[in-house]
């Protein structure tokens, strides 16, 4: 390679790291956010669309313990510009097989409240969560895991830019609206997380938990669910 080839392509190594870095809100960037936007609007620093810039930076990501555990990485699904975001809390067995988010049984039931309840087709949402790789046996994700990986919802939300996210279950809730925050006592009311409205239901993973209760989960679910519907303007009258 000739030295001026070889100083170009360190030059284009060094733009898609500050931009990287931009995304997930890390570090400073050593440009100017109009002067990144230049770049990416010239085709000089990548061809991919943000998402996929954001995504393609976290593939790979060791940042907290995590990922020593995972099987795949689970950064989220769905419309690039989706005016609706599920935010669970992470990924179970079936997702850290897929590599997808919410494909399990929770998942499924999730799928029939997008689709009989809304009317709307899973892909025409955006499905991501809290973090992206599977905390050991399900349990819960730990302080340092989260706030280590909540920078990248953050720039997934900010990218996306939807008119309205659905928490599914405490965690999603605490994270994005407050540690105070009671799912059973703030559910079905809104809230707000970086200006967009936010309405809290329960994770589709604790419905199935306990069948005792599933007609009244249910039920509160779709109470929720219809709050989002009025407000995206979707027609209301089925039966969910
Ligand atoms: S959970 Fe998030 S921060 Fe931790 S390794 Fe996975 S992607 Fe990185």
């Amino acid at each position: 390679m000739n030295p001026e080839a070889e100083f170009r392509e360190i030059i284009g190594q060094l733009k898609d790291l500050m931009v990287a870095n931009r995304e997930m809100g890390l570090d400073p960037p050593a440009l100017s956010a109009s002067a990144l936007d230049y770049l990416h609007d010239k085709g000089e620093v990548s061809h991919l669309s943000p998402l996929d810039d954001l995504r393609r930076s976290v593939e790979g990501c060791k940042r907290c313990k995590l990922w020593n555990s995972r099987t795949r990485l689970v950064f989220g699904e769905g419309a690039p510009h989706s005016r609706l975001v599920f935010v669970g809390e992470g990924p179970g067995r079936e997702e850290d097989l897929a590599g997808r988010p919410f494909v399990g049984e929770a998942g499924k039931l999730l799928t029939r409240i997008i689709e009989k309840g809304m009317g709307l087709k899973r892909e025409e949402v955006y499905i991501c969560n809290v973090v992206k790789c599977r905390p050991p046996n399900n349990r819960d994700p730990e302080r340092d895991e989260i706030e280590t990986c909540i920078p990248f919802l953050k720039q997934q939300i900010k990218i996306i830019r939807p008119e309205v996210i659905c928490t599914l279950g405490r965690i999603a809730g605490q994270q994005l609206l407050g540690r105070d925050f009671k799912i059973t006592r703030e559910r079905g009311v809104w809230h707000s997380f970086m200006d967009i409205p936010v309405m809290p239901t329960f994770h589709p993973a604790y419905i199935l938990r306990n069948p005792s209760r599933e007609r009244e989960l249910k039920g509160q679910v779709w109470k929720d669910v219809q709050k989002i519907m009025v407000r995206l303007g979707l027609e209301v009258n089925r039966n969910g």
